[in-house]
């Protein structure tokens, strides 16, 4: 299962209890979805956990079957929720202040969604009707698609004043808001009703950041014995240059430890000299080396 389709189980489960959120529900999911007009409702969906959501809201919020149902019997495929007596769309309708017979363009009727639970609600039926939001593991993306031009403004406006910062654009036809930062995704599914999905991006994150910053740490290590190879071929080159007998003792000792452990970094060598040397008294005697070979 994708998973989008997993959140929308999620979102699913939740119960149905206020009459005023099923109908603000069923507003958000007839808004985005295929076709809510004065002749006709038509939701398809391959989800069957929201086909058995919507026989529930619309009959807790209008008391009313829908005409038709196909498609649930089969696990995969689309079911279709479909009405077009006209005594139920205009129960429908007027439910929402709408006049079914002079409906030209919809707008949301912003007086059906006062209460803030009505507000999440109608997010919720809009996601999942019209929404989809991609696996964390792949990037951060949620969305909710409409093919009316209002509804995208003025969901975008309820968004707003919700505390979230969508963005929106245009697609075929449709319009679409969208996310594309994990934290307004994590947020947007947890108020919806979501946490275990919202919850799972989290996690997602946690482990993107973390297998970068082992990365970097990595590629800083690997730098970093780069710099200690480089290092101690150099000293060896001079080394080889002087000749070791040439050496005073003290630098021969230094010398002989180097020649001994080529790989070395300057505090395992300090410990490696006879008799063992302070980290910076090596890095002196490694240096004094280099240079000697230089002006040699
Ligand atoms: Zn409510």
């Amino acid at each position: 299962m994708s998973f989008s389709s997993e959140a929308k189980v999620e979102l699913c489960r939740l119960p149905i209890n206020r009459i005023c959120c099923a109908a603000a529900e069923a507003y958000g999911a007839l808004l985005y979805c295929n076709t809510f007009s004065a002749k006709e409702i038509k939701i398809v969906t391959e989800n069957r956990a929201f086909a058995s959501r919507l026989i529930k809201l619309f009959n807790r919020a209008f008391e009313i079957e829908f005409d038709q149902i196909q498609g649930m019997e089969v696990l995969d495929g689309k079911a279709v929720l479909s009405i077009t007596s006209k005594d139920k769309l205009t129960v429908i309708f007027s439910a929402y202040g709408y006049d079914a017979d002079k409906i030209v363009a919809h707008h949301i009727n912003l007086g059906v969604l006062e209460e803030e639970h009505c507000r999440i609600a109608f997010l919720r039926g809009a996601f999942l009707s019209g929404g989809s939001v991609t696996a964390p593991e792949k990037r951060y993306h949620l969305e909710l698609v409409t093919d009316h031009f209002n509804v995208n403004g003025e969901v975008y406006s309820i968004l707003l004043e919700m505390g979230f910062s969508p963005r929106d654009t245009s697609r075929g036809g449709n319009y679409i808001i969208y996310f594309k930062s994990s934290e307004a995704i994590e947020d947007f599914l947890t108020m919806i009703g979501a946490p275990v999905s919202a919850m799972s991006i989290m996690s997602a994150k946690i482990e993107k950041e973390l297998r970068n910053s082992v990365n970097r740490r990595v590629n800083c290590d690997a730098a970093n014995v780069d710099k200690i190879v480089d290092a101690a071929q150099e000293q060896i080159d001079a080394i080889n240059k002087l000749g070791l007998e040439s050496l005073p003792e003290k630098l021969r000792t230094v010398a002989e430890a180097r020649l001994q452990h080529p790989e070395a970094s300057l505090r395992e060598l300090a410990g490696l000299v006879q008799p063992p040397v302070t980290k910076s008294c090596l890095n002196h005697r490694l240096r004094k080396l280099v240079s000697m070979a230089e002006n040699n």
